[in-house]
Parts: C-alpha cells; structure tokens; sequence
C-alpha cells in the first residue's frame, strides 16, 4: 500500500482501477501518396478536419452550458481557428508533396512549433499557442489514426485516469460515466485541469510527483479529492474504510446539508461562529450560498490569470467581483489580491527561480508587477461601491509590505476619487497569516493590517520546512505538529489582543477533525470550500466553548501530530461516525 500526497481539487472520493493515460507519441507513416492516391487522402483529411471541427464545436457547447459566465470555451474556439488554418498549407503538401495527412499535419505543425520556441518570448504568449498547436496536431492524428487507447476508447467506467498533465481537450472529454477521477503529477488549483475537474464534478488530485510511475495500469486505487489523498493498492483495513466512506459520501454530503442548512452557525452554548466559503470562481458563490454560507472569506482571483493571452481587464474583473457579491446579497467578501508564483505559474508573469516557495510569490510578485497589481486594486475598489468588501494580501513576511501596499491602494483611491468613481473608502484591508514571520509577529502586523486570515496550507509548509507538494516528505507535512498548533493559538491571541478579527482560509479550517480545537484556541471565524461548510457546522454546534477549550488544552500537552490526531479523531468520531 502506498499513500500519495497531492493537491485536492475536486472533492468525493472514488475507488477505481488505474488507468495510465497513453502519451505515448503517434508514428507519422512517412511513405509517399501514390499519385492516384492524392485526391482520396485529401477528403480524408477533410473528414478527418470535420470531425475534429465538430468534436471542438460540441466541446464548445458543454462548456457554455457549464459555465456560462466563463470565457474557457474562448480557447477551444481558438483551437477550430487553429484546424481551419491550417487545411490550406496541410493540403498543399499532401497535393505537391505526396505526404500522408499525418505526416503533413505534423510536419506543419512542428514548423510552426520551432518557430514560436524560436522566438523570444517574455509574455509567455508563445508558449501558451505551442500548448495550443500540440492539442490541435494530437486531435487531428486521433482522428486520422482512429481512436486507439486513449481516455474515450480504454477507460471503462472503474477507471481513475493517471498521467502527468492532461490538456484542455483531454480534460474537457472527461466522461463522467467512464471516468471516476484523475491523478495528475502537474497542475495547480488554478490549471485547467482542475478548474474543469470542479466544473464536472469528478474527484481530482493534482500535483503527485512522478505518479505514472509509481502506479501500473489496473492497480487498485483510492481517490480522495477532498483530502487530497491518492492509495494505492490498499490493504483490506483501508480498503474497507474508504469503501464505506465513498459510499456514504454523496448521501451523507446531502443528507448534513440538508440538516445543517437552516440550523445557525452557534456553538452548542450559543457563540454565534461566522462559517465562510472559500471560491475560485464567481459561479462558486451561488454553491456558498447553498451550503449556507455567511460570507465568502477567501475568493482567490488567480483563477482570472490562468490565460495569459487574456489577462483580465479591470472591466472583466470588476465584473467578476460584482457577480460575487451580488450572489452574496450584502454578505462580506474578501477578495484576495493575486497570488501567484511557486506552484502557480501563470507562464509569462511568474518566473523560474531555484526555490520558488521562497521565491518571488504573492504580494512579492505584485510589487514587482505594478501593472497587474493597480489594475486589480482599481477593479476591487470599484466593486467595493456594491457591497461588504474586504481586500486582503497574500504571503505577507514583513510589517513594510503592508505599509507599502496600502500605500499602493491610498494612491488607487486617489486616483479613483479624481475620476469621480465611487468605492468603498472603509473597506478594510488585511492580511494572510502563511508566514511564520507573519505568525510570530502577528501582534506587530496588526498594527497596520485590519484582520488577519491564517493560510494554514503555506503555514504548515513554511514551519515544517515541508514543501507542499513534494510527495516524497509528505508525511511531515503535519497540521497537528505541536508547533504549527502552537503558532496558530499564538496568532488568533494576538488577534484577540489588537481587537482583530481572525479567520482562517487553509485547508484546516475545513477540516472538522479541527473544528473543536479551533474553536477552544478561540478562532471564530472559518472559511472552507463550500461542501466543508455543513460537517464544520455539525462540529461545532455539538460542542461548548468550554469542552472546546478543554479540547484544545488537552491537544496541546500531547508530544507530537500523531497523538494529536488520534485524540481529535476522537472526539470527532463521536459527533460525526460517518467521517471515520
Ligand atoms: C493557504 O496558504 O492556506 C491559503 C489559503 O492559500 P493558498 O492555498 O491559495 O496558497
Ligand atoms: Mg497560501
């Protein structure tokens, strides 16, 4: 049995049989057309184009209909663009050549590939159109060749498809009914990949490093999304565990929905507890709301950036933020300036450094990026006119980065104000807690920043000197080590001190093995995927602020994560069986 630790972005969990997604390159036949031959390879070119042409069209369609606020399908339609400029020269040189479709198609395109390499290219733009070429060649040799493996033809309704990164066109022609989930070794929350994952519901875990190459084809295989956990070959213990666990997933997701919807977010003896959404897109705002909750507490706009041929306008985002906060109906959001670097690249804007995770990152890279930083600041503060917005910036180590960057919003308002555009001018401005820096100077960090979110997921990174996405180290990356839970009390104190409102968007907060603890380190703030929303909530209106706090005491005189665990598994069992 093996367990893999990756990055979960799209929740369920599935048992399946691993499926090795065949990326293996097709063989163009080189032979030469006899000549009687030409004008019969030419209409099955043709034929070819048309179904390819279709395939794309209907991508399109699925795309609209599943997210019609999104400009996704915008790439797809480039990818027909892409087909039907390319049928003149293709036929030319199937015609003057006697080259095989599949040799001139590839031949074109390895051309136009090695000349957009060739060139300089500091926006990324190239990069991101050789992506673009390579899904158009493969789409077009599937259809030339016929279907051979691939996801539509090998998968077969058990499967949970392994590879390294899956392109759009792969991603999009998921099919539910065959595919139960995917691992990929590439790819952030803000990828493709996982953003369609969300998009069709299918259980992912991205980011295991060299994945392919540690599971064969037909393993057995479990996929947590929610977790972010990948086992393979499992032993009958586990087996059994996640068997139940999958099943009760789905009905006991809904069924603590349903219970928890209408029943307040207060604590057994009656603390009221704001339970916050975390969203990456404005369409996740109405899913919030579903699962009732009060406000969103981290919308992380990154999702905006992903194509770096359309970097969004201050109009775009400005329209983006207006629909979350409409969805959100005079409830508070906070928005979280751009954070991108480490492992969110967003080719053309982060760069390749030797320690990324220390590198240029968050608000490290909006300095360096005035550009996109003012454009943003602009399109937040302008929306902040129609509704409860709180801007807050990522991966803060240092009391200047918050002087300077509130400078930065001081001289936007300006700005706005002389052009007569209305905004918020008390909308508050805080932090994320990530850095243990932040953490352990929090007391001083409050003297500038209005409220503070711990990130637990870079938190635990940074204080475990634990790379989050580096499998091989993953069983040290430990929420429950003592000093991360330590350094976490000390923060929400020193919150508590200021007059600060705390809250915390990572991972932990929607974890309800937590949600006890958390409660008695005296958090009161919790922001969490949507569907973490309803167990937090069973949490923490079975227990008391007293019983809470004595959870945590009690958690915190144990030596080490492990302990902690199994002590908290515990009292959470008794509210929640079903979870363990
Ligand atoms: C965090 O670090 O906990 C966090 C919420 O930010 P992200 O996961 O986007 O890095
Ligand atoms: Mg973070």
């Amino acid at each position: 049995m093996q367990i893999l630790k990756g990055t979960p972005v799209s929740p369920g969990i599935v048992i399946g049989e691993a499926f090795l997604l065949d990326l293996e390159e097709y063989r163009m036949p080189r032979r030469a057309v006899e000549p009687e031959q030409i004008e019969q390879e030419v209409a099955r070119f043709q034929t070819a184009v048309d179904a390819v042409v279709g395939e794309i069209t209907e991508d399109v369609r699925r795309l609209k209909a599943a997210m019609p606020e999104d400009d996704l399908h915008k790439i797809f339609e480039g990818h027909a663009a892409i087909v039907n400029d390319l049928v003149p020269s293709v036929v030319d040189s199937i015609r003057k050549y006697r080259f095989t479709p599949e040799h001139a198609v590839s031949k074109r395109v390895r051309t136009i590939v090695k000349q957009l390499t060739s060139r300089d290219d500091p926006s990324g733009l190239a990069a991101r159109f050789v992506v673009d070429f390579n899904d158009v060649e493969k789409r077009l040799l599937r259809a030339l060749f016929g279907e051979r493996g691939g996801l539509k033809g090998g998968a077969n309704g058990k499967s949970v498809v392994f590879a390294k990164d899956l392109t759009p066109s792969q991603t999009i022609g998921l099919d539910r009914t065959k595919i139960l989930g995917f691992v990929t070794e590439f790819g952030g929350r803000t990828s493709h990949t996982a953003i369609l994952a969300r998009a069709h519901g299918i259980p992912a875990v991205v980011g295991i490093a060299d994945v392919t190459r540690d599971v064969s084809g037909g393993d057995t295989v479990i996929v947590d999304g929610t977790k972010g956990i990948v086992i393979v070959e499992p032993d009958g213990e586990t087996l059994k565990k996640y068997r139940a666990l999958e099943k009760n997933f789905i009905s006991f997701e809904r069924r603590t929905a349903d219970e928890m919807r209408s029943q307040p977010s207060e604590t057994r003896d009656g603390i009221a507890i704001a339970l916050l959404a975390n969203i990456e897109r404005p369409e996740e705002a109405a899913t919030a709301r579903d699962y009732g909750a009060g406000g969103i507490g981290l919308f992380r706009t990154e999702f905006l950036y992903f194509d770096p041929r359309n970097l969004p306008t201050e109009k775009e985002q400005f329209e983006k933020y207006r629909q979350v906060l409409k969805s959100m109906d005079g409830r508070p959001v906070t928005i979280r300036a751009l954070d991108i670097g480490a492992d969110k690249e967003v080719s053309g804007i982060t760069a390749q450094e030797r320690n990324p995770f220390l590198g240029c990152r968050g608000i490290r890279l909006l300095f360096e990026r005035m550009d996109l930083f003012r454009t943003q600041l602009r399109a937040i503060l302008r929306a902040s006119a129609f509704g409860k917005v709180r801007l807050m910036f990522p991966m803060v180590s240092t009391l200047d980065e918050i002087k300077q960057a509130k400078a930065i919003v001081a001289d936007v308002r300006e700005e706005l104000d002389a052009e007569g555009v209305s905004f918020d001018p008390e909308m508050p401005v805080g932090i994320m807690i990530e850095v243990p820096s932040a953490a352990i100077a929090a007391d001083i960090l409050c003297t500038e920043a209005e409220f503070l979110s711990i990130g637990t997921n870079d938190l635990v990174q940074y204080v475990m000197a634990v790379d989050r996405v580096n499998e091989k180290i993953a069983p040290l990356y430990q929420p429950a080590h003592p000093a991360v839970l330590r350094l976490i009390r000390s923060v929400i104190d020193a919150g508590a001190r200021a007059e600060r409102p705390v809250s915390m968007c990572g991972e932990m907060s929607g974890d309800p093995l937590f949600t006890a603890l958390l409660l008695g380190f005296g958090l009161r703030s919790f922001s969490a995927v949507p569907s973490a929303l309803p167990e937090v909530k069973k949490v923490l209106r079975s227990v008391s602020i007293p019983e809470a706090r004595q959870i945590a005491q009690d958690a915190l005189a144990l030596p080490d994560a492990h302990q902690v665990v199994e002590y908290l598994t515990e009292k959470t069992r008794r509210i929640i069986p079903e979870l363990f």
